[in-house]
């Protein structure tokens, strides 16, 4: 996209957004009972920060998103965008723009004509409708296909329309439901460096909405993990990464290992954990919600962060697979009767292990987290 300066005349615009205590209850038309698809959410969104809902299908996601845009009425709660209560506001005056998976184009119409429609509908004059244009236009570097229909252009070139329509009106608040889900794995990953180098340019408050989570780590300032329309968690790409509250956080994001163990104390800060007869000291445990002493609980500890060696340690485990991608290899280890998986990188360098070879699991005690 074009590095030309747009930001000052958009961030002006920008507006926080705050959900307070939402519920939306559907009934269910086959049974005729109340779902709850999103229950007492509370999130907000400020000022030019760009927040991601991550969950997996059916957690309540694009539920959440209709209902900041209008499209759907919460059952109870409230949402305000730059601090009004906006229940009685149409979506067509709640001042902002979505973009879709589908893209949503009208087919039947150009690029120019589809880019230029909200302006159009806005009233907006004929000057300053093709300045503005022609300006979203350069941005998008869709200048040249002007003339073209949605059908002659690529998915990529498509969601690019869809995008400079979204932001030609210069919405206060932008909203992304799954755009990128129709591309192809390189384009998707270019759009969503393109997607987010825009919205910091522009400075425009945004929820988008993804079940991907490389996707959602890549583009936001902050991640919101859903769950059955819940909150689980929401914080810092590095925050939900390093410090997961729960085994679900910890597998969606990323792989985890989860080696069962018995919490025994704490040591000053650090935490003691019994594995069989051995005793591990943890660190930086993190926050253990639930986790009582006496009780079982695991050592959460990502792939990259164990190392394997041929020397006796206390986690003595047996290889099981290896798969070679490259960039690193993917061991599969059996300790006791769990599985762990262990990624070591940078193979060219790095001693290999065969199926079946006895191996000793070194876990990075500072990236061990304690969980229940
Ligand atoms: P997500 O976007 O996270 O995949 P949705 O927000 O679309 O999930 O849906 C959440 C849940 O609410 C799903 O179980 C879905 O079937 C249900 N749901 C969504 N819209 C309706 C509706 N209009 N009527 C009944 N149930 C719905
Ligand atoms: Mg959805």
């Amino acid at each position: 996209m074009s590095q030309t300066n747009f930001t000052s005349e958009f961030s002006k615009k920008s507006s926080n957004v705050i959900l307070k205590d939402i519920t939306k209850i559907f009934q269910q038309p086959d049974t005729g009972k109340d779902f709850v698809a999103v229950n007492h959410i509370n999130l907000e969104i400020k000022d030019g920060e760009m927040v991601t809902l991550l969950g997996p299908s059916g957690c309540g996601k694009t539920t959440t998103l209709r209902m900041v845009s209008g499209f759907e009425y919460p059952t109870s709660g409230s949402v305000l965008i730059g601090g009004r209560d906006v229940a009685k506001v149409p979506p067509n005056k709640r001042g902002i723009s979505m973009v879709f998976q589908s893209y949503a184009l009208f087919p039947h119409m150009n690029v120019w004509d589809n880019v230029a429609y909200g302006l159009d509908v806005a009233k907006v004059s004929k000057e300053e409708m093709i300045r503005r244009t022609e300006k979203v236009m350069d941005m998008m570097q869709l200048k040249g296909m002007e003339r073209r229909f949605p059908n002659q252009l690529s998915g990529g070139q498509q969601q690019r329309v869809a995008l400079a329509r979204a932001v030609v009106i210069e919405p206060s608040v932008l909203l992304f439901d799954e755009p990128l889900s129709n591309l192809d794995a390189k384009l998707r990953e270019s759009m969503r460096d393109d997607l987010r180098a825009l919205q910091q340019r522009l400075g425009i408050t945004s929820l988008y909405v993804t079940h991907d989570q490389s996707e959602a780590m890549a583009i936001s300032d902050r991640v919101v993990i859903m769950k059955d329309g819940n909150i689980v968690q929401q914080g810092t790409p590095s925050e939900i990464y390093e410090q997961p509250v729960n085994r679900f956080v910890a597998n969606f994001i990323g792989k985890a290992n989860f080696i069962e163990g018995v919490y025994k104390g704490r040591e000053g800060t650090s935490a003691v954990v019994e594995i069989g007869d051995d005793k591990f000291v943890i660190p930086k445990p993190g926050v253990m919600p639930d986790v009582e002493a006496g009780s079982s609980c695991c050592l959460t500890i990502r792939p990259e962060s164990i190392h394997l060696s041929k020397e006796n340690g206390p986690l003595m485990g047996t290889i099981k697979r290896a798969t070679y991608y490259g960039t690193k290899i993917e061991y599969e280890v059996e300790l006791h009767d769990q599985s762990v998986i262990v990624e070591v990188y940078n193979p060219q360098l790095t001693e290999r292990f065969q199926t079946g070879e006895k191996v000793s699991l070194n876990l990075i005690e500072q990236c061990v987290r304690v969980l229940k």
